[in-house]
């Protein structure tokens, strides 16, 4: 996290989502369960597609060049009972942004009047929210929650991105000209970026109160954690348990804390690091020796113990090993 006075400030990083991460260990541990297997590789691919289309737009938003902007990304909010997710939240002194990043690629039409994206690709149909409805609900929610926390009261914009140059927009139906305020091809981003900059000329923060504000924002984040198993229909049993190499997908009994992976000899640091990781994703990012070595089968009480000391990003207090997720 970098905090200066400068023309950008990737403030909140892209980082690999969490949900993500649980899919990628699912799989790689479901392997007697090919029907299951096969529906989280589609759940997976959406994820990583829009995943993807954040990295994309990334470039664009390292061009901003204007004046000390603080780039946030996926913060998720509670707002009552419920919560909310922004992709990309820019932060200036005289505005938020808020940015929906969409990476689709077929011919789209954008229905505003019933609130649908219709997407055609290879003769098949897909119907989706409409993304600019859901930035505007994404808009209204920062809104209310801005005013609940008896936060600054400033500006707010909203707008979708499509970063795929692959998508053709084949007809929009509604209000023509407010749809195309509200969406536009990562490319003119920047021309629309520094077009609002001059556009709002009054400074409602001062920046160190902008910089506040970013803090806080981190600090209200609530990564986003699926429940896997209730969403696939599974139980936990059906995840297979042990050491797996996730380089070459073998699964092995891990005897010495120096063993590397039998098949690709994959070092035993990044070995033992992500076998944890899975646990964290998959069962619970807190655990005790005796929890985390019946899920990796690993015989010794003490070898486990030397592996988890030398894995950096887990913690341990009160007889019990932290391994938190962060997003
Ligand atoms: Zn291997």
């Amino acid at each position: 996290m970098k905090i200066e006075r400068g023309i950008f400030i990737h403030y909140k990083e892209l980082v690999k989502p969490i949900s993500l991460r649980q899919y990628d260990a699912a799989i790689a541990r479901l392997v007697h369960y090919p029907e299951k297997r096969e529906e989280m590789i589609i759940e997976r691919g959406k994820l990583a597609a829009g995943y993807r289309g954040q990295l994309a737009f990334d470039y664009y938003l390292r061009l901003i060049q204007n004046e000390s902007c603080y780039v946030l990304h996926n913060i998720r909010l509670r707002l009552n009972d419920a919560f909310f997710q922004m992709d990309t939240l820019l932060l200036t002194n005289r505005f938020l942004l808020i940015i929906e990043v969409k990476n689709v690629i077929g011919d789209l039409i954008f229905d505003f009047e019933f609130q649908q994206l219709i997407k055609d690709r290879e003769s098949t149909r897909e119907i989706y929210n409409c993304p600019i409805q859901q930035v505007m609900n994404q808009h209204q929610k920062l809104q209310h929650w801005l005013r609940l926390n008896k936060m600054v009261n400033i500006p707010i914009y909203s707008i979708v991105v499509l970063t795929n140059p692959k998508c053709f927009i084949k007809e929009v139906k509604g209000d023509r000209n407010f749809i195309k305020s509200k969406l536009m091809r990562s490319s003119r981003f920047n021309i629309f970026f520094v077009g609002l900059t001059n556009s709002v000329s009054n400074e409602v923060l001062m920046d160190r109160e902008t910089n506040q504000l970013a803090k806080r924002f981190v600090q209200y984040h609530t990564p986003q954690i699926l429940n896997i198993y209730e969403r696939h229909d599974i139980s936990q049993q059906t995840i297979s348990h042990g050491v797996i190499c996730h380089d070459c997908q073998y699964f092995f009994t891990l005897y010495s804390p120096n063993s590397t992976c039998p098949t690709c000899s994959r070092p035993q640091k990044s070995l033992i690091h992500q076998n944890v990781s899975d646990y964290s994703l998959l069962v619970s990012p807190t655990f005790t020796n005796v929890e985390i070595r019946n899920f990796l089968n690993v015989p010794s009480r003490y070898t486990m113990k030397r592996l988890l000391k030398s894995s950096p990003q887990v913690k341990y207090s009160s007889s019990t090993y932290h391994h938190p997720l962060h997003d």
